[in-house]
């Protein structure tokens, strides 16, 4: 581990507990024979998951593809980099800093595949919308053998051994191994035949890195909707060796399905909602979100703050029929983030009431005095949208809502999908059709 990164997990591990004692221990659940090991809501528990995965990323390329639990052939990160509580730029500095930039290619070149994503939706916010209104139509166009197969899969009855054991895990532990969710998809679509709108809700329902772009354009990629004709079709062969045999499908499979098509959709790019910038005169306050947990860590650092909020929203949870698991993560990420910013930057911390957030929100903004409440950015999704809402009623109080971008959190316009060397951050190099 280096140098920087014992620095950040100490620092990190100092500040209150979000926790009561006792609570914040390793939870374990039976996974296939394994023990899983829940990841912590905390930015402690993240830096020390990079800095226990960093000797083994030179490995990753070679390994990453195997499905065998307890999965630590990969790195396990993406909860914590979903929420950044852990930055993308920390983890590729610490595997840098470990290894070669040739040795940890591959593994730098997957966290890239996040920024990529999420910069290929925030310029096209309206395949967003697009699923949204599919998933909802989808539901309701569903007859009564979609029913019945929509049922069996969601109950792990298919009798396709590998489907049904992956939906177990995913249910229980809130993460699947990408190849996994790569053969899980496909099966839902190309075997099972249910539309692929209703696999992204679920995946979205359950998987504790839940993310609006690397979710739904996954589950695009793999019915052939974008890169247009080219579907992943999981074969049991692969299935076999990937799982050291596990798991063994032969002939349950459609193996022949072609890729799904779908009325022609808006891909035209969008500019980037244009960011007001932080008026550092103004009285301001912090409010956190679960999109951005690590304020102390970006241009927010020095500025001197009258008070923090955050909390959980019951609107998120309803819009996106979140289940329990990955709310947990998410709600004990925000509380690690307000204790962290409390200590930080020696405000007051204010817990937001989840049956109220917005209200909650403008009654903290008013009875903190301020004119401008400054937060991380929220791209597409859910909190940008209650950031939106928000920003509204602040303008009736005369406060300005300020959401800051994180200069590594531009979106790669125009650069391709980042197959190629760690040389991606700094050159754009358009390619088609690749893989994540
Ligand atoms: C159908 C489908 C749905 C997916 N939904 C999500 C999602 O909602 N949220 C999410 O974060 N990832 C999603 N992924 C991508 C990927 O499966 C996960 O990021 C990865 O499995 C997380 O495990 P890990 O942290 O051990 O990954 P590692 O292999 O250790 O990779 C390190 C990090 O790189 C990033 N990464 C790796 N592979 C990808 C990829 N293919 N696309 C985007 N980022 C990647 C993640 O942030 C990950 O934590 C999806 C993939 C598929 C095929």
């Amino acid at each position: 581990m280096s140098t920087d990164l014992h620095k950040l997990v100490r620092d990190a591990g100092n500040a209150r507990a979000p926790f009561p004692a006792g609570s914040g221990g390793v939870a374990s659940q039976a996974m296939a024979g394994h023990r899983f090991e829940a990841p912590i809501p905390s930015r402690a528990a993240g830096l020390q998951r990079l800095s226990a995965f960093v000797p083994r990323a030179a490995a990753y390329a070679r390994e990453r593809n195997r499905v065998v639990p307890p999965h630590d052939r990969v790195s396990g990160l993406s909860p914590y980099l979903r929420h950044r509580l852990v930055l993308k730029s920390e983890t590729i500095a610490a595997a840098w800093s470990t290894h070669p930039p040739a040795a940890v290619e591959k593994f730098v070149a997957e966290v890239l595949w996040r920024t990529y994503w999420k910069g290929w939706l925030q310029l096209r916010p309206q395949v967003w919308q697009a699923y949204l209104e599919q998933w909802r139509r989808d539901g309701e166009d569903l007859d009564g053998a979609g029913a019945e197969r929509l049922a069996a899969a969601l109950g792990a009855r298919t009798g396709i051994e590998c489907f049904d054991a992956w939906i177990r895990e995913l249910t229980e532990t809130g993460y699947l191994h990408n190849h996994a969710r790569m053969w899980l998809a496909s099966i839902w679509i190309f075997t099972l035949r249910l539309p692929w709108t209703l696999g992204a809700a679920v995946f979205l329902r359950h998987l504790l890195d839940g993310d609006p772009a690397s979710n739904t354009l996954s589950w695009r990629w793999v019915a052939g909707l974008h890169t247009r004709g080219k579907h992943y079709l999981a074969r049991a062969e692969n299935i076999a060796r990937y799982t050291d045999g596990r798991f063994d499908p032969r002939g349950q499979l459609d193996e022949r399905a072609g890729p799904l098509s779908e009325p022609p959709l808006d891909l035209g790019l969008r500019p980037l909602p244009d960011r007001a910038p932080l008026d550092p005169g103004l009285p301001s306050g912090l409010l956190l979100t679960p999109e951005d947990l690590t304020p102390e860590h970006s241009p927010l650092a020095g500025v001197p703050f009258l008070g923090v909020a955050g909390g959980w929203d019951r609107e998120v949870t309803l819009a996106l029929d979140l289940g329990p698991t990955a709310e947990s993560f998410a709600r004990g990420a925000l509380d690690d983030s307000l204790a962290r910013a409390e200590t930080r930057f020696g405000v007051p911390a204010r817990a937001l009431d989840q049956a109220h957030w917005l209200q909650s929100a403008e009654d903290w903004a008013r009875g903190l005095g301020v004119r401008q409440v400054v937060t991380m950015e929220a791209p597409v999704g859910c909190w940008a949208e209650r950031l939106r809402q928000l920003d509204e009623r602040f303008a009736y109080l005369g406060v300005r809502l300020v959401q800051v971008r994180r200069p590594s959190g531009i979106p790669c316009c125009g650069l391709g999908p980042p197959t190629g060397s760690a040389a991606y951050i700094s050159m754009p190099r358009p390619e088609a059709g690749s893989t994540p």
